[in-house]
């Protein structure tokens, strides 16, 4: 009979260890930082669940997505802007997070209406000048910056790139498509060169002399700051402008992160998201990468602060989405390279 008793012991505690090491989920992520594995270490240490992470761009992690169909590993889709989840969406290669508690640690206009999604973190698409060349009065909101004085002077990457996607995006629900058309085209006049580079390119680009006002996501300013020694020499002669102030607010992207339609370990995943948004893992998230946390209450890094409070658009992200189509077709025809 103690015999019995035992084994049967004996093999629960070893069926049990088994499904404790069977937890896992897995992430397809565009999102690259050293920083974000130490946050999924901590989640292992605490839970039990390992997390199995495949990084790649947001565009190639969706079409492995849709190849992969019902057979997909894949828990959560986690990408750097919300075109991308909102093309998931459409696609529907996601379903509707169950769990209220999740989605309402997010402001509703940053996450899925349907709550397919959610961000993780938010950054704003600024100007940034050197104080030599442009006096901060003579800036406003980008809307602006298509007037002709800026002529051979903006320096934005390439209308491939989805973070100015989003921003033409964000042009057109605001003034629709005709005014978004216009300012598109005088914007285009005004560059200081056929777009190329990345954001933290155009920053060089404008201590090198070749245009006085880059448009950037606010992190780059901070990545630069905290790059190597030429890098940071660039950043201090730098200055942010949030535009838009005196109307709807500096237009604002996210990371975030879907809960993907065939997952096979949902509970692990509504886990892990929960955890992203603990108020220790969103300060990890968003001072890594100089962000801002999407978790009412939790502040920003001292360097990010340091830039000053902004107003941020409250457009509902998931627009920005919804239009991007339009918004490609409109920066094509605007002859945005
Ligand atoms: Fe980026």
């Amino acid at each position: 009979m103690y015999k019995f008793f035992f084994l049967t012991l004996f093999l629960f505690a070893e069926f049990g260890l088994v499904l404790v090491h069977s937890a896992e989920v897995n992430l397809y992520t565009h999102r690259h930082y050293p920083s974000d594995q130490d946050l999924f270490d901590e989640f292992t240490a605490k839970t039990g669940i390992k997390v199995n992470v495949v990084k790649a761009k947001a565009s190639q992690l969706l079409q492995r997505l849709e190849l992969e169909g019902e057979k997909t590993p894949a828990d959560l889709f986690i990408t750097s802007d919300v075109a991308m989840l909102h093309k998931a969406r459409e696609k529907n290669l996601l379903q509707a997070i169950p769990e209220k508690s999740i989605l309402n640690k997010v402001p509703l206009h940053l996450r899925d209406q349907n709550g397919q999604w959610v961000a993780l973190t938010k950054r704003a698409r600024v100007m940034v000048y050197n104080e030599k060349f442009v006096k901060k009065s003579e800036l406003s909101n980008l809307e602006a910056l298509a007037d002709s004085k800026w002529k051979g002077r903006i320096l934005v990457r390439s209308s491939t790139n989805e973070y100015n996607q989003s921003l033409v995006a964000s042009m057109i629900a605001h003034h629709g498509k005709d005014k978004a058309m216009s300012w598109c085209e005088a914007l285009v006049k005004n560059f200081a060169r056929t777009p190329k580079g990345n954001d933290r390119d155009q920053m060089r680009a404008v201590i090198a002399g070749e245009g006085d006002i880059a448009i950037v996501n606010s992190y780059y300013l901070g990545k630069l700051l905290t790059g190597d020694e030429k890098d940071q020499k660039i950043g201090k002669q730098l200055s942010i402008f949030w535009p838009n102030q005196d109307g709807y607010g500096a237009h604002v992207n996210v990371s975030g992160a879907g809960l993907t339609k065939h997952s096979k370990n949902k509970a692990q995943a509504l886990k892990l998201l929960e955890f992203l948004l603990s108020e220790k893992a969103q300060k990890s998230l968003a001072d890594s990468n100089h962000e801002y946390p999407v978790v009412k209450g939790v502040s920003a890094s001292d360097l990010v602060s340091s830039w000053g409070d902004f107003k941020a658009d409250e457009l509902p992200l998931s627009k920005l989405g919804e239009l991007n189509k339009e918004a490609v077709k409109i920066m094509d025809y605007a002859g945005w390279k």
